[in-house]
This record gives C-alpha cells, structure tokens and sequence, in this order.
C-alpha cells in the first residue's frame, strides 16, 4: 500500500471496491493486489463485465461478488473504494431513476459498512459537480452550476447528494471519509459501447466510420490517464486526514474537435469528422485545479494525452481484432 508521498508502507489491507467490474475499479483492484492487498470487487455488471478483471481471478485474494449496491451489504474490510456508478452520460441517462438511486443509496450503503467495521472510504465523485462551470480551471471550493431538473441531473445530483452523505458521517463522527472529485479519466478497458468521447472517437477511427463530434467540437475537456488516476485515489485514500473533496484529474486542456483530430492522427485513419447536435447541458468547458492534490499528496499526473491515447488505442485494436476473430468463429460453427 502507498501512502500519501507514494512510498510503500506495506501492510495488506482487506479492500472493498464496489464498481469494481468497471473501467476504473478493475484498474484499481489491479493495483491493490499487485501491491500485496486482498480484494472483493462488488459489482452488479450494468456497465462492467467479469470479463474486465477476468485476468485477477487467478489470485487467491482477489474475489468479484454480484450485487446492487442499491441494496445494502456487509463485508468486514479495512477500506471501501465506493466506485459503483454508471459514469457515461449515454448510460446514466438510459435509466435515470436508477442512476440516482444507484448514487444516493449506494453511497448509504457503503458508509454504513464502513462504519460497522471501523473502514476508511473513498467515494468516487465527479467533476460533474460542478455542472457547467463558470468558474475555469474549477478549484474545490467552487459550488458549481448544475441544472437540478435537466438530463444530467440523476448522474450530477446523485453525486452531489453522495458527498452531503459522506461529510454527514465525517462530521458526526460516523465513518473516516475521502472524497475524489475524479475529471474525464480514459484509458484500456473502457468498454467498446460506453459512449463516452475518448471510446467513442478511438472506436470510429478504428472502425473507418465516421467520428462523430458533438455540436462545433468547441467545448473542452481535460483528460487523465488511467494509471495517474488510480495513483492519486490511492494517495487520497491512504492520506491521514479527512481533508473534504480533492479534484483528481490532468490540467491538460483541449477542445473536443482537437482531441478527434489527434486520434485521427494517431489511428491513420481515413474517417471524417461529422458534427452531431450538441447534448442539453452538454459542460462548455472543464479544468480540474489540482493545487490541493499537488499539496496535500504530491499528485502529479505523467501521462501526456498522446501517450496515453497510444496505449489506449493499441488495447482498442487487439479488442476489436478478438471480438473480430469470435465473430468468425460463431458464423464457422
Ligand atoms: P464504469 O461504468 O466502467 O464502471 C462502473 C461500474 O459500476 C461498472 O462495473 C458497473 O457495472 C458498476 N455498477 C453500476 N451500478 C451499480 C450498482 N447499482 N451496483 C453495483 N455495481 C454497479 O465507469 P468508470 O469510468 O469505471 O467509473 C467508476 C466510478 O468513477 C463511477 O462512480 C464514476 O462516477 C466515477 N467517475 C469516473 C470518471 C471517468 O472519467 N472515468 C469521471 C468521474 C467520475
Ligand atoms: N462527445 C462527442 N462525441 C461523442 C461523445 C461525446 O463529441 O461521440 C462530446 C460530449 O458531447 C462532450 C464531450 O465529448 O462535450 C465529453 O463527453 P463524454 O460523454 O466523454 O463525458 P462528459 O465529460 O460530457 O461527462
């Protein structure tokens, strides 16, 4: 385990990590048991597939357990990494009602468990808590401007009620509590079908179809590379002290259209940018601020977007190549 400077401190801990069939959380629970950890994943496989930590199932501390956490559990652990959420806005707005649901008795759940058993935990937040931001880059202490009645609301206002809960038990003295405000994280193991820009774009590319870009392709996003993420959950979560939300996230800022065109680049492939309505509420523009977490954990994130995109593309094709080959497979059979 690493502490809050990245140094080791060796102790194995027992980890809860709900979501953790999911694009971050079989990232993460990689992590926990490489550093010597016992690790239950929970995670009831909406937007996840056992298929994503099919490669931990080998290790003898790692278990994946099916369950809603809209339903409570019970695990006697030391740390509860409270990842479970759909996080694309195309998935979250296919079922609203349960998304909210998902957030705000998800977050109870996990809390109440680590108050039974005295464990520290780690909510997964977003930098959808700031909405469409009028304050740029978005520091911690900005309250936000999210619509409360639009499209996105089951996703932002879960998430927002999801940290009321957690400084709730912090401040009566109910649970030991992090909280990640986690901006656009991308990276292997997204899911082909997930919908969100960088997949969506490295999918097309592949694909020879057309990319396509969402209203003028102006809008910005500042996107983090997957293992930087995860190091910086790590160092929240193993930092001494409650300190409130923290952004995690890389400052690297670029419009939406610039992305397209580097994966363009990067892919050689011949697709044509196509411009397709802008979504309601669509953010015009994020920047996570990232002093706190520089300060407090040392975070700083290494993985330039080019690189990052590199690996994430080569994990695209030979995804794309195996799903290709099944497909010929099934039609021999
Ligand atoms: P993901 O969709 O790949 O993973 C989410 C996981 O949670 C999936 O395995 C899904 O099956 C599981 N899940 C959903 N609802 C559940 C429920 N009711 N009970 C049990 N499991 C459930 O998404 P991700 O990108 O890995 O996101 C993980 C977490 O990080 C989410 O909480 C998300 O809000 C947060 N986050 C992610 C990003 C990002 O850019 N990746 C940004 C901000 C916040
Ligand atoms: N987007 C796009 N084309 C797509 C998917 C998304 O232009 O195929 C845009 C989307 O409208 C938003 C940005 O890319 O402006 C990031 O979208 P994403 O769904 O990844 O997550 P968000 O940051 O909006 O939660």
């Amino acid at each position: 385990m690493a502490d809050a400077n990245g140094r080791s401190v060796g102790k194995s801990l027992r980890v809860l990590v709900t979501g953790g069939a999911g694009f971050l959380g079989s990232h993460l629970c990689e992590r926990l048991l490489g550093e010597g950890h016992e690790v239950i994943a929970l995670d009831d496989f909406s937007t996840g597939s056992p298929e994503s930590v099919a490669h931990l199932m080998r290790s003898r501390r790692f278990w994946l357990v099916e369950h809603d956490v809209a339903l409570p559990f019970d695990y006697e652990v030391d740390r509860i990494y409270h990842l479970a959420s759909p996080a694309s806005p195309a998935r979250y707005q296919r079922d609203p009602v349960r998304t909210t649901i998902t957030n705000v008795a998800g977050a109870l759940h996990a809390l109440e468990c680590a108050e039974r058993h005295g464990a520290r935990l780690l909510q997964a937040s977003t930098s959808e808590v700031y909405g469409d931001p009028e304050v740029h880059p978005q520091p911690e202490s900005y309250l936000g401007r999210v619509n409360p009645v639009g499209v996105r609301a089951c996703y932002d206002e879960g998430k927002r009620c999801a940290e009321s809960l957690v400084m709730d038990f912090h401040r009566q003295g109910r649970a030991s509590a992090r909280i990640a405000r986690i901006f656009n994280t991308y990276g292997p193991r997204m899911a082909v079908d997930d919908g969100r820009v960088v997949s969506n774009f490295i999918v097309q590319a592949l694909r020879g179809e057309d990319i396509t870009v969402h209203g003028s392709g102006a809008q910005t996003r500042s996107f983090c590379y997957v293992d930087d993420l995860v190091e910086g959950c790590l160092r929240l979560m193993e930092h001494p002290a409650d300190v409130g939300p923290v952004n995690l996230g890389n400052p690297a800022e670029v419009t939406v259209l610039e992305l397209a065109q580097e994966i363009l680049r990067l892919t050689g492939s011949a697709s044509r940018i196509v411009h397709r309505p802008l979504p309601e509420d669509d953010p015009r523009q994020r920047r996570p601020a990232i002093e706190l977490a520089r300060r407090l954990l040392g975070f700083e994130p290494r993985v330039a977007l080019r690189q990052g995109l590199r690996a994430t593309i080569e994990s695209f094709r030979r995804a794309l190549a195996g799903a290709g080959e099944q497909r010929a497979a099934a039609m021999a059979s």
